[in-house]
């Protein structure tokens, strides 16, 4: 069974590891290393049966093929996911038994932060690993990608709306922000500068007050914010938050915004194309993370990632122009540029590097 659902998705490689004594039970796919090292994040949450677990991991790292791909890396996509309650289940034990799991990979998986994951944990993972990054900076890593994640959403959004809406620019559009945590905060402030009408809407209440003492904004129901007439949404909460009813009552133009897995399935953009509404792919807008981590994991400065986070304009007005010439939607547009790359420069291996 776990061989059907490796082979569906494409990957090359499933890890179980286990820790009885810290009650490590984790999942590591590596979806593919033909550009390079699988890079992706180690997600920590309950899951509720195995399957689902490794069904979940494999949609993740694959994702994050496409999201190297396209960003133009030379990395791979992997991800890894750790059975358990973030809040109860975490020791150093289990951190450094996970550690020494993913030192084991040699390298072929660079694990990172995610959902239920923080920089502590990143931390405790480096004491028996050098494959992961966005450790804090005492231990080399690399700061907070959520204010370069907000500057690559930015320049996306920028591009469908000038490829959209035909407007040189965000001054005067409404756009709704779900979700103002670490990237919409950072967002806000960014579209604020532009001109913007904004609504945000947060479950935490707090967060969206916390918002708005510092930016000109209205605070909506979080449950209204999908269906609120607007220019742009941007969903920067959690994933799957449209699906084939929700894309009926979108009233937004454009959807554009930071979180992963925002369609509950890819031929979900085929609705929102059949409703004249652009759907920029998450895995190219939100790739500034990624970038970011990338450049902490190859040894390159600040500069390096904002030239390659200012290009994610550039890829998201590639993607609508190719999309709109094959009548196809940008998500599958997406994915294809991206399957494309990666089979161009794989198979430059037939061009034998001399011996060193
Ligand atoms: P975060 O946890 O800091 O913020 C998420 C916010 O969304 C929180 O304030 C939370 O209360 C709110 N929220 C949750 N459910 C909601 C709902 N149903 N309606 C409205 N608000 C809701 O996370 P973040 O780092 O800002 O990331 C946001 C999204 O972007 C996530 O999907 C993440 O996977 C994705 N992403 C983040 C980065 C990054 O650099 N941080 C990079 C790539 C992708």
């Amino acid at each position: 069974m776990y061989f059907e659902m490796i082979e569906d998705r494409g990957a090359e490689q499933v890890t179980f590891c286990s820790d009885p004594v810290s009650g490590l039970r984790a999942v590591v796919a590596v979806h593919s290393t033909a550009l390079g090292p699988a890079l992706g994040g180690c997600r920590f949450q309950p899951y509720e049966t195995e399957l689902d677990a490794v069904d979940d991991v494999l949609r993740l790292a694959e994702g994050m093929t496409y999201k190297a791909a396209l960003a133009g890396l030379d990395l791979g996509g992997g991800k890894a996911v750790i059975l358990g309650d973030p809040g109860t289940d975490k020791s150093e034990r289990l951190w450094r038994a996970f550690g020494r799991h993913i030192d084991s990979l040699g390298g072929r998986y660079v694990t990172a932060e995610d959902v239920g994951t923080d920089r502590a944990d990143m931390d405790m993972i480096r004491r028996e690993t050098r494959w992961v990054v966005g450790t804090s900076p005492a231990m080399g890593g690399a700061d907070d990608p959520s204010p370069i994640t907000a500057v690559g959403v930015h320049a996306a959004m920028k591009a469908a709306v000038a490829h959209h809406l035909d407007q040189p620019g965000l001054a005067g559009l409404h756009v709704a922000v779900q979700g103002v945590g670490k990237v919409g905060s950072a967002l806000c402030h960014l579209l604020a500068a532009d001109g913007c009408r904004l609504t945000i809407g947060d479950v935490n209440a707090a967060a969206a007050r916390r918002v708005a003492a510092t930016v000109p904004c209205e605070i909506a129901d979080p449950a209204d914010l999908l269906t609120l007439a607007c220019d742009v949404l941007a969903p920067c909460a959690l994933g799957g938050v449209l699906d084939d009813s929700g894309v009926d009552r979108l009233r937004a133009r454009v959807v554009c915004g930071s979180a992963n897995n925002q369609l509950v399935r890819e031929d979900v953009a085929d609705l929102l194309a059949k409703r004249e509404i652009l759907y920029a792919p998450d895995f190219v807008v939100n790739s500034g993370g990624l970038i970011h981590v990338a450049g902490e994991l190859l040894g390159r400065d600040r500069r390096w990632a904002m030239d390659r986070v200012e290009a994610i304009g550039a890829t998201a007005r590639h993607i609508f122009e190719i999309a709109e010439a094959e009548a196809v939607s940008t998500a599958l547009a997406a994915r294809e540029i991206a399957e494309a790359r990666i089979r161009e420069i794989s198979t430059l291996e037939s061009i034998r590097r001399p011996a060193r």
